[in-house]
């Protein structure tokens, strides 16, 4: 046994079958710099391949700045097509937009950008599937294919800062500000690669894509040895934890992950990682009608949260196909604010954005079929909706 075995346990190492050929976004500096070098390229080589990707180009024909009898070998070596388009659908009148992506081994996964009027934000996946199995998620329905590398996380990211400055949305060009690993997949069970992401997108260009850690959002089932583990690298990214249920009973079913890890082990987690950061974290809460609405929940959850560097983000529950549930009626919605508030407890409730291209959260289930067909799901993000409840400003 090595010391691997000390970082996550093994139930979350997912199968490295279909892993994708080397990229540069997979690279240190250092790494990349070295590659290029074994390629008989002076290193600075690997700055000017990085400047290309992360602004989105990928065709050789467009990178002058290397001569251009190495553009095609350097592109082919480090810039391997990672992600190809299957489809995109957009919704919320061409601000929202959903795309399906084919990885290299046929793995499909879908990624979701929507645009506000101060922000643009980008709802990615970090595996394709999910071995979480959340009933209530359409993602967790299918289980896990494979956890995704690093290059292809960070290209939805980067294919959506491209789309934004290219003004593929409408509302013209714009810069995307955020991203929220709130798409396919567990970030949290495919730690190192998603640790190397959220390099990627806080670095600084040409290395990465400039974001600011707080406009950076990792939502987690509750894997509470990889909570600690990102506290303790002193990451100031925003936490979000999908909780769904104040106590331990109903959570075991709607989280199965909780039969590991509790509700009071998973908020003590949050808590100190709040408590390092300085930052409120975010707990996320379905509401599913007669499962965990009722009153007394938002008591429980109340309680267990007041006074906590913490604000509660609900989200009714959208529906996926085969599941009985359904979302909490809306004078169930604002009784269970309502009691959250009067606890003390900052509370929102999320805005669906793209439920009708499937593309709302836990709506994420990517298949290859017809547009229309209602089969596809990725959970999207998050906006507060402060309008049908009472407004409460988050951050
Ligand atoms: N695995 C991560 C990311 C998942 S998706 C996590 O669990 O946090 C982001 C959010 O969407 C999670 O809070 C998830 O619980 C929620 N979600 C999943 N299915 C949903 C559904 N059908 N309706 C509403 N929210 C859902």
């Amino acid at each position: 046994m090595d010391d691997a075995m000390t970082a996550l346990p093994l139930v979350f190492d997912a199968p490295r079958r279909g892993m994708p050929p080397r990229h540069l976004a997979d690279l240190s500096r250092e790494e990349a710099r070295a590659a290029v070098a074994e390629l008989g390229q002076p290193a600075f080589r690997a700055d000017q391949l990085a400047r290309h990707f992360y602004r989105g180009v990928t065709d050789p024909a467009q990178m002058t700045d290397l001569p251009i009898a190495v553009r095609e070998t350097l592109t082919e070596a480090l810039l391997p097509g990672l992600l190809t388009v299957v489809r995109h659908q957009t919704a919320d009148n061409g601000r929202t937009r959903k795309t399906l992506w084919r990885l290299h081994d046929g793995a499909l996964v879908e990624s979701v950008l929507m645009r506000y009027p101060d922000r643009a934000t980008v709802c990615i996946s970090s595996q394709a599937g999910c071995g979480m199995a959340c009933p209530f998620c359409a993602t967790g329905q299918a289980g896990l294919t494979r956890n995704l590398s690093a290059a292809e996380i960070i290209g939805q990211a980067v294919a959506a800062a491209a789309a934004m400055a290219n003004g593929e949305l409408d509302g013209g060009p714009g810069r995307l500000s955020n991203v929220v690993f709130m798409g396919m997949g567990e970030p949290l069970a495919n730690y190192a690669r998603v640790r190397k992401t959220l390099d990627a997108l806080l670095a600084p260009a040409p290395h990465g894509l400039g974001l600011s850690q707080r406009s950076v959002t990792v939502s987690t089932v509750g894997l509470v040895p990889a909570i600690r583990r990102l506290t303790e690298e002193g990451l100031h990214v925003t936490l979000a934890v999908s909780l769904h249920a104040p106590d331990d009973e109903l959570r075991d079913t709607l989280v199965p992950i909780n039969t590991r890890w509790k509700v009071g082990e998973v908020v003590a987690a949050a808590d100190a990682y709040a408590a390092r950061t300085g930052r409120r974290y975010s707990v996320e809460y379905a509401l599913i009608r007669d499962v965990n609405d009722q009153p007394e929940r938002a008591d429980h959850l109340g309680k267990l949260l007041a006074g906590k560097l913490a604000h509660v983000n609900l989200i009714p529950l959208n529906p996926t196909p085969g599941s009985p549930w359904d979302a909490s009626p809306l004078p169930a919605q604002r009784e269970f604010v309502a009691r959250l508030r009067a606890a003390g407890v900052a509370t929102t409730v999320r805005d669906t954005r793209g439920q009708d291209i499937d593309g709302a959260c836990g709506q994420l289930a990517a298949s290859d079929a017809e547009p229309g067909v209602p089969s596809i799901a990725v959970p999207v993000p998050s906006v507060e909706q402060p309008v049908e409840l009472g407004a409460e400003g988050d951050e």
